[in-house]
């Protein structure tokens, strides 16, 4: 089949994001994610490691959510949480990074929410289970727009703060990270090749908590500006 074949379906929407002081966009390939990075959120979810191996799972590229724009109240809960994240955006890899290497493969940073299931409805759960439900839904990455290295260097400390409706829910510093941007590159890429427009969500603070419709969820970071989301009425009938 050459490229430009006929598809049998429309094609899927690429995804991109905005670039801070340019007309160009950011296209997302994939949406790496790092759970239990910090350690006060570590404790809120119940455990008291620190330094376990870095639980990794993804997000589809086609979960995406725009600054300003609205998430649709997901089906099968009724516990549907906000994490406020650094998000790292990359311009090359490879496999087998060095950590000493893996800022160079970094294009910018921005703010990103990792929007959770906590508690689902009618589902099996437990520990053994995957992610996916929980983590990789429709709507479930807002992605804020991405300042470029070259205007905000590498953010590893600063304030990353969470209000709703204009009530600080989540007020913590990036240098409270467990496992640094560098150290989750370098892990990445050795069970995954890591490509130009892959996202890196890095972990949230603790005081993650539960949004209703007509939230209004405003994060920000030092130096990397606001990232506005509202969450929108239920996006299928309840049926639970
Ligand atoms: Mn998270």
């Amino acid at each position: 089949m050459t490229h430009d074949a006929k598809h049998a379906v429309p094609a899927p929407i690429q995804k991109t994001l905005p670039i801070v002081g340019s007309d160009e966009r950011f296209p997302v390939r994939r949406i790496y994610c790092v759970g239990r990075n910090y350690v006060a959120h570590v404790r809120e979810m119940g455990g008291d490691e620190t330094r376990d191996f870095p639980l990794i799972f993804q997000k589809p590229a086609d979960s995406v959510v725009q600054d300003g724009d609205v998430v649709p109240y997901p089906p099968k809960t009724d516990n549907f949480h906000f994490e406020l994240e650094l998000m790292v955006v990359m311009k090359s890899g490879g496999y087998n990074i060095p950590e000493d290497e893996a800022l160079s493969h970094v294009f910018g940073y921005g703010i990103c929410l990792d929007m959770t299931r906590r508690t689902l409805l009618d589902t099996p759960d437990g520990p053994r289970l995957p992610w996916e439900l929980k983590k990789s839904f429709d709507h479930s990455a807002p992605l804020g727009p991405i300042y470029p290295v070259e205007q905000v260097g590498h953010p590893s400390s600063g304030s990353i703060r969470l209000e709703v409706d204009g009530v600080a829910k989540q007020d913590s510093d990036l240098n409270l990270m467990i496992w640094r941007t560098p150290e989750i590159i370098s892990t990445l890429s050795r069970y995954f090749s890591l490509e130009p427009g892959d996202v890196i969500m890095t972990g949230t603070p603790d005081g993650v908590g539960p949004v209703l419709p007509g939230n209004v969820l405003v994060g920000s970071i030092d130096t990397l500006g606001t990232l506005t989301v509202t969450i929108g009425e239920p996006a299928v009938a309840s049926a639970a």
